[in-house]
């Protein structure tokens, strides 16, 4: 299985609108350190993908995929404003969302919204996935996605502040190879409804061998100075952070190099 970033920035992206910050500054003098909201693809050998969240238009990404279905983590704008030009779509596609309901406000027939439980398995061709509740501000949904043609498994866990208990045991029982967590906030933060960077890596690594953080905000510190903080921190452990446009195939581990080669990329 392979996972493509469409977007690993919280709402506001990176640079922020008319934000003279730091890290939003730095965002825009170097490219490849923007960041839309967070969107990610999933994919097999045979490029059937499954995607998770739409926060901006992301057909484009898609054309050469075929698509088995839409994963929808919950209804902030920063995740679902790119799912009404996907549901025009003449070979519709479900759609797995908390608050079903909700989606008949926005969408076509394009994207057919499920009414499941968590927990419950629910088997998009070659995909496997489950939802389980996370904890944030409104209804939402991690999922745990399995590919029968690798035995791939991984946990994708935004927006959340840690985990409900049944989530976690959930997924420890499962145990992912990866997990992709909610890291908005720099170490230290306190915030409720999302993680910081430690909180991030301390939960992915309850639950998963590899995590790439993601869903950063521009008030985070910017990638190089929290490459930093990783290599420090946790040595010997396999954490990165996502950017837009990266690849991952989870045949290759996650391991430092990947974390030096992107250090390098962006230290001056
Ligand atoms: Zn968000
Ligand atoms: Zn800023
Ligand atoms: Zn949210």
């Amino acid at each position: 299985m392979r996972l493509h970033f469409l977007g690993t920035g919280g709402s506001e992206g990176i640079p922020c609108l008319s934000c003279s910050c730091g890290h939003c500054e730095i965002a825009r003098q170097n490219p490849s350190l923007r960041r839309y909201p967070t969107s990610l693809l999933l994919l097999n050998e045979e490029n059937e993908g499954l995607l998770v969240d739409a926060g901006t238009d992301v057909n484009r990404h898609l054309e050469d995929v075929r698509l088995q279905g839409v994963a929808l983590t919950h209804w902030h704008a920063d995740h679902w404003t790119g799912l009404p030009r996907l549901s025009w779509t003449p070979r519709p596609l479900p759609l797995m969302c908390p608050e079903p309901e909700r989606a008949g406000e926005f969408l076509k027939k394009g994207l057919v919204p499920l009414r499941k439980e968590p927990f419950s398995e629910e088997r998009w061709g070659p995909f496997r996935l489950w939802s389980l509740p996370l904890r944030h501000s409104v209804p939402t949904w991690g999922y745990l996605v399995e590919d029968d043609t690798s035995g791939h498994s991984v946990a994708l866990l935004w927006d959340t502040k840690g985990l409900p208990a049944e989530s976690l045991r959930f997924l420890q029982d499962r145990r992912p190879s990866l997990a992709v967590v909610d890291a908005t906030y720099p170490p230290g933060t306190e915030a409720r409804n999302h993680n910081n960077v430690g909180e991030a890596v301390e939960l992915g690594l309850q639950v998963a061998r590899e995590v790439f953080l993601t869903h950063f905000s521009h008030q985070n510190w910017p990638p190089f100075r929290l490459e930093d903080f990783l290599a420090l921190r946790y040595p010997s452990e396999a954490v990165a952070l996502a950017y837009d446009g990266l690849k991952h195939d989870l045949s290759y581990p996650l391991g430092l190099s990947l974390r030096d080669d992107w250090a390098r990329a962006v230290k001056p």
